[in-house]
C-alpha cells in the first residue's frame, strides 16, 4: 500500500505532497509524492493534513473518575478496568495510537485484550503497580498503612536493595513493559514534597539493575533536581515531571541520553479548575509552588537539546480525563517555546523512546500508525484536537 498525503508531518519534518509506503503495517520508505514509487493500492489522503499516530508518554491508564485519593483506594478493581477499557476507546478516538502508562493495577490486562483484539485501544505499554519507598510519593500516608500494603494501589512499597530487586522481578513477572519508581516526593502525596529526594542510590542501582537485566526501560517520577540527579546517576531512562531541571541535571540528560517528560497538562489542569474539581488543598498549594519553575526547567532543558517527550499524566476524571491528550501539544507551544511541528515531534518520534517499540515518526520500520487532521497545526495549534481518521499498523480504526 502507499499513501498519498497533502501536508505530511513525519515527526521528523514536513513534507508537502508526501507519499510513504506501507508492507505488513509497517512503513517502509518516506518522501514526496515524486520521489517514493508508489507500489500496490493507493490510500488518497492528498487533500489532507496527515501526522503520526500520537503517543502519550506519561498516563495512567486506570479508571480512575475522581480527583479525590480516597476515591482511588475504595474503588473496585473491576470497575477501574471497566473504565480503562472505555478510556483505551476515547484515546484512539483522539488520536492516540500509543501509549505508556506509569503506574495502575488494571493497564497490564487492557493491553493484553488490546493485542488480543478483543476490544480497541492504542498499543499499551506499561509499568503495572509503580514503586515507591515507604513514606514515599506512592504511599497514600493519608490513609492507613494496610490499605496501601493489602489494597488495590498504583503503587508497591519496596525499602532496601534487597526488596527492591524482589519487586523490580514480580513486575517483570507480572508482564510489566517498564518499571516506573519514584525518586522525590510528589504534589497529590501528603506528607512529602516534590524536593524532597526518595530511595537511596543503593535502591535506584538496584531496580534500574534489574529492569535493565531483561531489557525493561525505567521510568523515575522525579521534581526536585536532586532527586532528578540521584535517577539519572544510577541508569534511569526518563524523568518525569521534572519540576526543578538546573544547569546539572540538564547536562546530566544529555550524558545520559535521557528523555524528560514534562507533563505540563496536569499541571496545568490542577492550576486552573483542580479547586473545583475535588484536588485536596495540599495538592493545589504544591502545583502553585511548582509552576513558574516548572515552565523554566523545560524552557531550560528545551534550549540545551534535551530530548522532550509529550505526556500527560492523566488518569480518567473530568478534570483530566483521556480523549483530551493533546493539551500537552497545545501547553509545550503556548507555554514552552515549542513549533507546531516540534510539538508534533515530541509527541510521535520523540514519545516513541520511551517505550520499547518502534513506534514513534512515521519511519522506515516502524508499525504505521497514522492520523489525519482537519486543518493544520502550523496555523493553529488547536488542531490537534481534530482528529478526523485514524490508522493503526496500516488499518483504519476510526
Ligand atoms: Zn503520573
Amino acid at each position: 500500500m502507499y499513501v498519498d498525503c497533502g501536508t505530511l508531518y513525519t515527526g521528523a519534518s514536513v513534507v508537502d505532497d508526501g507519499r510513504f509506503t506501507v508492507s505488513d503495517g509497517r512503513v517502509e520508505t518516506v518522501g514526496t509524492q515524486e520521489s517514493v514509487a508508489g507500489e500496490g493500492e493507493r490510500l488518497d489522503l492528498s487533500t489532507e493534513i496527515v501526522a503520526p499516530g500520537f503517543i502519550d508518554a506519561h498516563l495512567h491508564l486506570k479508571g480512575a473518575r475522581s480527583m479525590d485519593p480516597m476515591a482511588w483506594v475504595t474503588g473496585t478493581v473491576s470497575e477501574d478496568a471497566a473504565r480503562a477499557v472505555a478510556d483505551a476507546d476515547s484515546l484512539l478516538d483522539a488520536g492516540f495510537t500509543t501509549v505508556r502508562d506509569v503506574g495502575s493495577d488494571v493497564a497490564i490486562g487492557v493491553r493484553n485484550a488490546i493485542d488480543g483484539g478483543e476490544i480497541a485501544g492504542p498499543r499499551v505499554f506499561t509499568s503495572g503497580r509503580s514503586i515507591s519507598q515507604t513514606g514515599g510519593h506512592g504511599d497514600m500516608h493519608m490513609f492507613p498503612r494496610e490499605w496501601v500494603t493489602d489494597g488495590a494501589g498504583i503503587s508497591t512499597l519496596a525499602d532496601g536493595a534487597d526488596e527492591c530487586r524482589r519487586v523490580a522481578r514480580e513486575r517483570h513477572r507480572d508482564g510489566a513493559d517498564l518499571l516506573k519508581i519514584m525518586t522525590t516526593g510528589g504534589v497529590l502525596s501528603e506528607k512529602d514534597d516534590p524536593n524532597e529526594p526518595q530511595f537511596t542510590d543503593e535502591e535506584v542501582t538496584a531496580l534500574v539493575e534489574e529492569a535493565h537485566r531483561v531489557g525493561m526501560p525505567v521510568a523515575s517520577h522525579a521534581q526536585g533536581s536532586e532527586g532528578i540527579k540521584r535517577a539519572l546517576e544510577n541508569g534511569v531512562d526518563t524523568i518525569e515531571h521534572g519540576f526543578h531541571v538546573d544547569d546539572e541535571t540538564v547536562d546530566l540528560m544529555l550524558e545520559t541520553d535521557a528523555t524528560f517528560v514534562p507533563t505540563l497538562a496536569i499541571m496545568h489542569r490542577i492550576l486552573a479548575e483542580g479547586e473545583s474539581h475535588g484536588v485536596p488543598e495540599h495538592g493545589l498549594r504544591k502545583a502553585r509552588a511548582a509552576s513558574e519553575a516548572h515552565y523554566e526547567s523545560v524552557k531550560r532543558a528545551k534550549a540545551a537539546g534535551v530530548e522532550i517527550a509529550a505526556g500527560t499524566d492523566f488518569i480518567g476524571p473530568e478534570l483530566i480525563p483521556h480523549g483530551e491528550n493533546a493539551l500537552e501539544l497545545e501547553l509545550l507551544v503556548t507555554e514552552a517555546d515549542f513549533t507546531p511541528a516540534e510539538a508534533i515531534a515530541a509527541a510521535t518520534t520523540t514519545a516513541g523512546r520511551t517505550v520499547p517499540d518502534d513506534v514513534g515518526g512515521l519511519a522506515t520500520g516502524n508499525h504505521a500508525d497514522f492520523i489525519t487532521l482537519g486543518s493544520d497545526p502550523a496555523t493553529a495549534i488547536e488542531a490537534v484536537y481534530d482528529v478526523e481518521r485514524v490508522y493503526k499498523g496500516g488499518e483504519r480504526v476510526r
